[in-house]
């Protein structure tokens, strides 16, 4: 019998437990390396939409994942004013399917999916170095060889530095402080509380997402040099000032720890050299406005266990049909969540309208859902839309 592939993983997020379990799960030798000393999430919940579900479907941990996951009818959209301005029915027949899960509960869904499969999973093991020959560099000194190396260590990649393959790097110059507070009843009307809600005013957005049945997710969305607005713990009384109708849920966010990162946009020159890749965040971080960084990670990683484990070809030639496949759904959705974050700029009012037009054209909202109702590639059965 011939010796299984093997395969080197750097990295231990969205990107990196997914293409580990699938190589696995397709009969790969799998090593993965998180330089953490334990594998975290941060405290804050994560929509996971069509494509990254069809993804845990395909791994076979679609039912864990979405156990005690919300399950929202309707994205709203509201103004300064606390007016509708647009909504976005999902979940429903015909439409986009997506859920809100606690990242934790994610993360650690897909752990033991990939323990299941087999992964060797090397925590504190920092990788220093990888080649396009499949060598790897561990901080400790191990040096290693594979048939394919991953280099899925996030949008800061060290593994990426080592080569001139950035083709575009830009900070947003907008950010998130991302937190978690247990769900009320007095933070909304009665009629609103299981809707996931964008509130924007000025610069600033509040996004309010329950995220199981006791968590609610809140994202505080503000310019980069909008100091009291980024400040960690929370500056509640100056997020109270743009948001009056919010106050209770914004007083509950007091002292609340909570983390603040600032948005990036990457696209390389290639994702791939040799037998190494680049995914996830290190190949083609975007801002979150679309709540899909991570559901391009996932979905991007799974064609990549397919396209390395569909053929014959040699490993350079299968990364770069893995590459073809998935790089324009994945840009296309890169440009939209730019796009969606401009209109942080738009004054209020213009806002309004802005959003309105675009509630009423469906070939506009179908075209910024489109990796959501992208079928992955090996992902089988899908109960949503294909629009690639
Ligand atoms: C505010 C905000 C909200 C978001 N909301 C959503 C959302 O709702 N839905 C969605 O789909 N996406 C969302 N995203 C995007 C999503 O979080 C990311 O796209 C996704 O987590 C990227 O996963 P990754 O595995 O590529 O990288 P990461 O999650 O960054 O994982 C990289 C891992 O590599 C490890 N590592 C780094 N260097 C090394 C090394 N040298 N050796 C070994 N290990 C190393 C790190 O410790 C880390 O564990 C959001 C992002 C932000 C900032």
């Amino acid at each position: 019998m011939a010796p299984s592939k093997t395969a080197e993983v750097i990295g231990a997020g969205l990107a990196g437990l997914t293409a580990a379990t699938a190589l696995a799960q397709r009969g790969w030798t799998v090593r993965l390396h998180e330089r953490d000393s334990d594998i975290r999430a941060i405290g804050a919940g994560i929509y996971v939409w069509g494509n990254g579900l069809a993804t845990l479907e395909a791994l076979g941990l679609y039912e864990e994942a979405a156990r005690g996951a919300h399950v929202g009818p309707v994205l709203e959209s509201r103004d300064h004013r606390d007016r509708v301005v647009e909504e976005v029915p999902i979940n429903g027949p015909g439409q986009a399917r997506v859920l809100t899960i606690m990242r934790d509960h994610l993360i650690n869904t897909l752990i033991g999916g990939a323990e299941k499969a087999g992964v060797d999973i090397r925590t504190g093991s920092e990788v220093t170095e990888a080649s396009p020959d499949g060598r790897l560099i561990l901080r400790s000194g191990e040096t290693s060889r594979a048939d394919v190396v991953l280099a899925a260590d996030g949008v800061n990649s060290r593994i990426r530095r080592q080569f001139d393959v950035v083709a575009h790097r830009a900070p947003a110059r907008q950010g998130a402080t991302r937190l978690t507070v247990p769900r009320s009843p007095d933070f909304v009307p009665a009629q609103d509380q299981g809707k996931y809600i964008e509130y924007f005013s000025g610069r600033r957005r509040v996004l309010y997402t329950p995220s199981s049945e006791t968590s609610l997710y809140v994202a505080l969305v503000a310019d980069e040099d909008d100091r009291p607005a980024s400040r960690i713990p929370v500056d509640t009384a100056a997020w109270i000032r743009s948001f009056p109708h919010l106050e209770k849920l914004l007083s509950a966010c007091a002292g609340v720890p909570g983390r603040w990162d600032t948005f990036q946009f990457l696209t390389l020159t290639r994702w791939s050299m040799g037998r190494l890749a680049f995914l996830g965040d290190a190949a083609h971080a975007q801002p979150p406005y679309l709540g899909q960084g991570g559901g391009c990670a996932m979905m991007s990683a799974l064609g990549l266990a397919d396209a390395l484990s569909g053929s014959d070809a040699p490993v350079d030639q299968r990364l770069r049909d893995w590459e073809y496949a998935e790089r324009p759904t994945i840009e296309h959705t890169q440009r939209w969540s730019h796009r969606l974050g401009q209109l942080n700029y738009v004054p209020d009012a213009a806002r309004a309208s802005l959003l309105k037009g675009c509630g009423r054209l469906p070939r506009l909202g179908a075209s910024r859902l489109r990796a959501a109702l992208t079928t992955p590639t090996g992902s089988g059965r899908f109960a949503g839309a294909s629009a690639r």
